[in-house]
């Protein structure tokens, strides 16, 4: 990367000259500041934000911008943070008053001042998000680095402005922020900020689930999440935020019987997920599909380690750790949750011999999700035997090939059965009873076994056989 001091030909969005032309018309100075300088100079994708500092009212800053626009568009004051937001084309630009900020111990809101340029670039988390260009006339582009944050941008380090305990205490979400931009960007935390992490690792209590939530997913979002995890967990922040996932970090030798390290197993598929799927709701599942085994570990000598019932306890922790770290409790949860449930059948399904009824009660089961049960799935084959890893992978295939097979024979994906309950109450003259229940199990247990097609007629007299045997007769009338 070349340094350079001056941006001025970067800055060539039309929204920055309307800046300068407004704080000139205001007699303030304004900069762009933080993640869109440090991406411009990075050359990486740019992002929809920019955020704007000035050095007197960012609103009045705003309202200003809005007027000089052709379209003057409609600027969002939040007026107890001092901000204001408007939309130019499809980017959002955030203006901010500088300021100066102080910390109470137990929160992280602070006590904000007016302030210098420098005081605002004091109060940021990371020299390289501390880096502004000027939006002024005099020196248009010209580059404010107080902390060598273009210095680390080479170097590719992450480092906080001041010092790191001051920095990671007064804001904790900082610290996951850090690990979340190493993970982004490919960055090192340089040595004492990442101590000062590992320090101050118990602050990150006072942080709201959903803050932490917003910063974990970023990391599953990356294309190795496990960089991330990994810093998580040697800092010990995992072990607060996600106890469950470290419970599984151990491995136990009794009688020459060892089980492998599930945690570290658990990153592995994490990041063996990311190529096949963005969803990031599959990826928690990747993450969470194995926590039940650390309370269902138990050791015997004929089968040596066994994790029974582990997929169903891991679903409801699953439900916990959402309620817990205020996720949302709605369809996602109930994804992740069956998702975890189901995590263990293809797997069963691909170590033995693949049965058409096998493949028929998956479908059934997962209904829309047996794709996404699929990709789960195979991401979890981490053997490193390499024979055993390509019969998986074969058989996988082989499931696959008959999921498409079975589904356009039989229909089971969104099953509905041929014959409803009214019918059946109809057709024997019943009030509703546990019989009608019986036959509709029944037929429903007959398709899925293949005994008889998905169909009205071969349903009917399936349930026809079946009713003589419980004494049912044909409504006469
Ligand atoms: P991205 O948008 O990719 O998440 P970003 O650096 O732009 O990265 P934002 O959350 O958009 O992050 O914040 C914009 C800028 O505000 C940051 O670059 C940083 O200067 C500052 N900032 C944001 N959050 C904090 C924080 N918790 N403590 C200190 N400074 C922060
Ligand atoms: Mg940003």
């Amino acid at each position: 990367m070349s340094i350079k001091t001056s941006y001025k030909e970067a800055l060539n969005n039309k929204i920055f000259e309307v800046i300068s032309q407004a704080s000139q018309e205001l007699n303030v100075e304004s900069y762009v500041i933080g993640g869109f300088v440090r991406d411009l100079i990075l050359n990486r994708d740019f992002k929809k934000d920019i955020d704007i500092v000035a050095v007197g009212s960012g609103i009045e800053l705003a309202l200003k911008v809005s007027q000089l626009l052709p379209k003057k568009p409609k600027v969002q004051v939040f007026k107890t943070y001092g901000t204001a937001m408007l939309r130019f084309e499809d980017t959002e630009i955030e203006f901010v008053g500088a300021r100066k900020e102080s910390y109470h111990f137990e929160s992280r809101n602070p006590v904000v001042e007016n302030g210098s340029l420098e005081d605002d670039q004091n109060r940021r988390d990371f020299t390289i998000n501390a880096l502004a260009l000027s939006l002024n006339e005099k020196n248009f582009g010209e580059l404010s680095d107080p902390f060598n944050g273009l210095e680390d941008l080479k170097n590719k380090i992450i480092r906080t402005p001041l010092d790191p305990d001051i920095t990671f205490s007064d804001d904790p979400l900082r610290m996951l922020r850090g690990i979340r931009f190493a993970n982004q960007l490919g960055f090192e935390i340089e040595e004492h900020s990442l101590n000062s992490i590992t320090k101050n690792a118990e602050r990150i209590k006072i942080i709201s689930g959903e803050r932490i939530v917003d910063e974990l997913n970023k990391i599953l979002s990356t294309d190795k999440p496990s960089i991330g995890f990994l810093l998580l967990f040697k800092t010990g922040l995992l072990d607060i935020i996600l106890p469950e996932l470290t419970a599984l970090n151990q491995v136990e030798e009794i009688e020459g019987h060892t089980h492998k390290n599930n945690f570290y197993h658990t990153l592995e598929v994490v990041d063996n997920i990311c190529p096949n799927t963005d969803d990031v709701w599959l990826r928690w599942a990747a993450l969470l599909h194995d926590i039940g085994k650390a309370p269902t570990k138990r050791f015997n000598k004929k089968q040596g380690w066994t994790f029974h019932g582990h997929e169903f306890l891991g679903g409801k922790m699953a439900k916990k750790i959402f309620e817990r770290l205020h996720m949302p409790l709605n369809q996602k949860m109930k994804f992740v949750q069956k998702m975890v449930m189901m995590s263990s059948r293809p797997i069963v399904l691909s170590q033995d011999t693949v049965t058409d009824s096998a493949v028929r009660r998956l479908v059934f089961d997962a209904g829309e999700d047996v794709e996404n049960l699929m990709t789960l799935c195979e991401a979890d084959i981490t053997t490193k035997n390499p024979n055993k890893f390509k019969k998986y992978h074969s058989n996988f295939e082989i499931v696959r090939k008959k999921i498409v097979e079975v589904e356009e024979r039989d229909h089971v994906r969104n099953f509905q059965p041929p014959i409803t309950g009214e019918e059946i109450m109809e057709i024997f003259n019943l009030k509703p009873s546990k019989e009608i229940g019986m036959l509709k199990e029944a037929i429903k247990e007959a398709i899925l076994e293949g005994e008889i097609p998905n169909e009205y007629q071969a349903a009917y007299d399936f349930m026809l056989k079946r009713a003589t045997k419980i004494g049912l007769k044909i409504n006469a009338c």
